[in-house]
């Protein structure tokens, strides 16, 4: 039995994307929240929110629990891969952070932002930058090659561990040998200017690094800084202090995956490989409590409690000053 658990759940965890932005009704913008609801200070920067579930997106394909049936039966409910694109308004560049299974959906959501929408015009994003080599946050680089956009050069900004990981193995070694996309290496801690705007720092993160190590970004507009986190073993883990990175950034939308163990009965809590939601809370319950940092969670898991809309897990989130991210929302950087 507990095999058997434990089979589903790696099931779940690593096999389940394929197909999912297939079986996805194409989300309405308009109908979800964005950050131009609130009052915020207007930039040209923005970082847009393209996915918040975890790799295998909600619904999972052929699952029938209840978050992945609320799902089906109500588009408002699915949740593509976890990404979010970063938007310079003035020079009408974006790119994309994690090039998802969704990825197809989700260029369309930052063009149709920029109001990009004309045959034979520039409609690959100016980069790609990579986290780490999970099916839920490179393999959409697929469609950059042969097979589907055949871009010339895009550039795809990852640490030389994921570059090589890519060089190394078919069939992403032939988006390299084509010149599909370009390699450029991102050093941990080094800042980065992706536009005179927009610039990110990409910090090392502990994960499962089968394939390759894995990163975290720390993002800076004109006038806000968001830490995108979207995978990351625990906050004890990691050589930052989590508390001191959020607070160091106005938005922080970070790993989400699961809200507690009773999700995942049978499952030894110390091989779970993500913070709890539950111990997040208490993690940057201060932080949270002061008002200057959002904390918003993403990457979630389809088996996550908080996303039933009227149950306690998400009662208790949006109690102690936390919230989950929507797809589609904007934050003004
Ligand atoms: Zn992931
Ligand atoms: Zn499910
Ligand atoms: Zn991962």
């Amino acid at each position: 039995m507990k095999k058997m658990e434990r089979r589903e759940f790696l099931n779940t965890v690593l096999w389940g994307a394929a197909g999912s932005s297939l079986i996805l009704p194409s989300v309405n913008l308009k109908k979800l929240p964005k950050s131009s609801d609130k009052p915020q200070e207007e930039t040209s920067v923005l970082a847009q929110v393209l996915g918040t579930a975890q790799d295998g997106g909600i619904p999972q394909i052929g699952c029938y629990c209840r978050n992945c049936l609320r799902a089906r039966k109500d588009a408002r409910f699915t949740r593509l891969v976890s990404s979010i694109a970063l938007i310079d308004l003035i020079e009408k560049k974006y790119f994309i952070l994690d090039a998802t299974p969704d990825i197809r959906l989700q260029s369309d959501k930052a063009l149709a932002r920029l109001g990009i929408d004309k045959r034979g015009r520039k409609n690959a994003p100016d980069a790609i930058l990579l986290t780490h080599a999970h099916i839920g946050h490179y393999t959409g680089l697929m469609f950059f090659g042969y097979e589907g956009m055949s871009t010339q050069n895009l550039p795809v900004h990852c640490t030389s561990r994921m570059g090589r990981f890519l060089s190394d193995n078919g069939p992403w070694s032939q988006l390299v040998s084509l010149e599909n996309i370009s390699l450029r290496t991102l050093h941990p801690g080094k800042e980065l200017s992706l536009t005179s705007r927009i610039s990110l720092t990409p910090l090392l993160v502990p994960h499962r690094n089968e394939y390759s190590d894995t990163i975290g970004f720390r993002i800076s507009g004109e006038k806000k800084k968001l830490l995108y986190i979207p995978d990351i073993q625990s906050w004890k883990a990691w050589n930052r202090s989590i508390v001191e990175e959020a607070e160091k950034v106005d938005i922080a939308l970070l790993d989400g995956t699961f809200y507690n163990p009773e999700e995942l009965p049978g499952r030894d809590l110390s091989k779970i490989g993500h913070p709890l939601i539950q111990t997040s809370l208490k993690t940057l319950g201060k932080v949270a409590q002061k008002g200057q940092t959002q904390i918003c969670f993403t990457h979630l898991n389809h088996t996550n409690l908080a996303l039933d809309p009227e149950g306690e897990a998400r009662k208790e989130i949006t109690n102690r000053g936390f919230r989950l991210a929507s797809d589609g929302e904007e934050f003004s950087l």
